[in-house]
């Protein structure tokens, strides 16, 4: 393991792709990886395998099926065939494949993490983050699917004679298209309320992250589920996205704004629902009474969790004049310590960037800032001699609104730093942007942080931490404001977008018309009477 301070040596690794020894592949091996890729349906016309890198290293890890618009359609039809039994499957049962899942995640805990490792390069406690989530999850909705399906009565338009349920009635099958940052959580969790509201589910994983896919759908068939219903196809987004959304019922994205927007349109075209999780560049406040050591803890979490490649992580650090010189102070010399590592244990604070588009992409815009006047704190530097795609965790200061980095998201371990004056103006600062997801407060005042929190357009906002909270919070809804996203996932919402409220009422006694014998003016004046009285009936209204 490196430490930020040590210097890096001269010399770039050699970037060809040779194959991972097993011995570096922890629990695996390359039997268990042709056992995983077997999962993938096939239709006969896949193009040669696909690839995926191991970033921490550089190495091959594993091929995989390179499916065609012949194998979705292959995964939808079987999908379909078994969503129609899985429908008529008693909640209670459905939810108890949620529970069993739980603790089978828990369980197999060290072998998904060797893998998440593998195939993104993260540090091991980003990689737990995922089985946390995923636990989480899957307890949530395995215990509170049937309060939120229903059927709940509701009130009926003629008291008494009016009998009315909301039921929710499953989509079909589901379509989630998922990104490689978190390549458990994302695949999984977003599948778990589709699958117990009585959906089939078609996933297609980023083409870096195949086998964590395939991993969790393989342990929830060990939970019960039935084998065809949940299918998952590997392949490039560009030539799978479009044949899944074609025939699938429900389109569930988390990706990119960009690309975000290309899925919309096309779930638009066939008047099927989306939703939308895509990028953020999210700010954290430090008003003038934060606990200092705190913020600072909060920060490097905000910032550096899976090395910045969080859609919710921090990119825009504000602290108050008061406390600026201290705080940064601290901050910096926190960072510099901070090691790097992809080995599977847990020793490192931060692992690799996941591919050479990424590293790219974070040291442009730092090197873009730069030139522009940006000063760096700590990191700023590629260090090759750790793995090919490590980057140093950084600090920047003056970003001014010419720099790309001042408003694009960087999805890396780099945060711009700057002091604020006045609350009003922090506000303002942190509302200026077209993204909105996530949001952070730090103040020794919870009142005051949640008012603060109110009046910041994101999606979630943590008061004295920096996204955990919200994120964990599952009960609650999840996603972004403006350019971060359409719809939520955890909570009701997250459940009931994948199904189609279905309302059944039971008309009694009389109709809701003028009775035989009744002329529709006196009718009028008789509903109109007990439309009055309605209103000052608790209870009733
Ligand atoms: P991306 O949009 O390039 O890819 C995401 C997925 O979309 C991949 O599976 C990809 O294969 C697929 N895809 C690519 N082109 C497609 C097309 N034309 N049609 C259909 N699917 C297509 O995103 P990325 O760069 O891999 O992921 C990082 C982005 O994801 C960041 O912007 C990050 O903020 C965002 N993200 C958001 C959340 C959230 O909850 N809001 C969570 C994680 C990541």
């Amino acid at each position: 393991m490196v430490t930020m301070s040590e210097s890096p040596p001269t010399t770039v690794i050699d970037m060809g792709a040779h194959q991972l020894p097993e011995e570096e592949m922890g629990s695996l091996t390359s039997e268990r990886f042709r056992q995983l890729a077997e999962l993938v349906p096939l239709a006969g016309d896949e193009g040669p395998d696909l690839q995926v890198v191991s970033p921490g290293t550089g190495s091959l890890l594993a091929e995989y099926p390179h499916g065609s618009p012949a194998t979705v359609s292959k995964a939808v039809k079987r999908s379909r065939r078994a969503q129609q039994e899985w429908a008529e499957t008693d909640l209670t049962e459905r939810a108890a494949v949620l529970m069993r899942y739980h603790d089978l995640i828990l369980s197999y805990r060290e072998e998904i993490l060797d893998l998440v490792q593998l195939e993104t390069g993260k540090a091991r406690k980003s990689a737990f983050e995922e089985v946390a989530d995923v636990a989480m999850v899957a307890r949530y909705y395995a215990v509170n699917a049937e309060r939120h399906l229903g059927p709940h009565p509701r009130k009926g338009a003629l008291p008494g004679l009016t009998s009315t349920w909301e039921h929710h009635r499953p989509k079909g099958v589901v379509g989630i298209i998922s990104p490689w940052n978190y390549p458990l959580s994302m695949a999984i969790t977003d599948a778990l309320p589709a699958l117990v509201a009585g959906n089939g589910v078609v996933l297609k994983p980023d083409q870096q992250t195949p086998f964590t896919a395939l991993w969790g759908l393989e342990l929830l068939q060990k939970a019960g589920l039935p084998l065809d219903l949940f299918q998952i196809v590997t392949g490039k987004g560009s030539e799978l996205g479009t044949p899944l959304i074609d025939q699938t019922d429900f389109i569930a994205f988390t990706g990119s704004t960009n690309t975000g927007r290309i899925v919309a349109r096309q779930a638009a075209e066939r008047l099927i629902g989306c939703s939308l999780e895509l990028g953020g560049k999210n700010p954290m406040i430090v008003l003038a009474d934060a606990h200092l050591e705190s913020a600072v803890d909060g920060a490097i979490r905000g910032c550096f969790a899976n090395a910045g490649q969080l859609c919710i992580s921090i990119e825009r650090l504000y602290v108050h004049q008061s406390i600026y010189d201290r705080f940064v102070k601290r901050l910096v010399a926190r960072v510099s310590r901070m090691s790097l590592d992809a080995s599977l244990d847990f020793e490192a604070d931060m692992g690799s960037l996941s591919s050479r588009a990424q590293l790219e992409k974070v040291e442009t815009q730092v090197l873009d800032a730069v030139a522009r006047g940006a000063r760096v704190l700590t990191g700023g530097r590629h260090r090759p001699d750790i793995g090919p795609y490590f980057y140093e965790p950084t600090v920047l200061e003056g970003v001014s609104e010419d720099m790309e980095i001042c408003c694009e998201e960087t999805f890396g371990p780099v945060v711009a730093v700057s002091p604020f004056e006045s609350v009003e103006e922090v506000i303002d600062r942190a509302n200026d942007s077209r993204y909105g997801l996530n949001a952070s407060i730090w103040t020794s005042d919870i009142e005051v942080g949640r008012e603060v929190a109110g009046r910041v357009q994101t999606g979630t906002v943590n008061v004295n931490e920096a996204y955990a909270a919200t994120w964990a919070s599952v009960d609650a809804p999840m996603g972004g404001f403006k350019e971060s996203g359409l719809g939520r996932r955890h909570g009701a919402e997250g459940i009931l977008k994948y199904t189609e409220a279905q309302t059944i009422s039971v008309q009694r006694g009389m109709p809701i018309a003028s009775p035989p014998g009744v002329g529709e003016k006196d009718f009028s004046e008789l509903m109109s009477g007990a439309l009055r009285l309605l209103r000052w009936i608790p209870g009733l209204r």
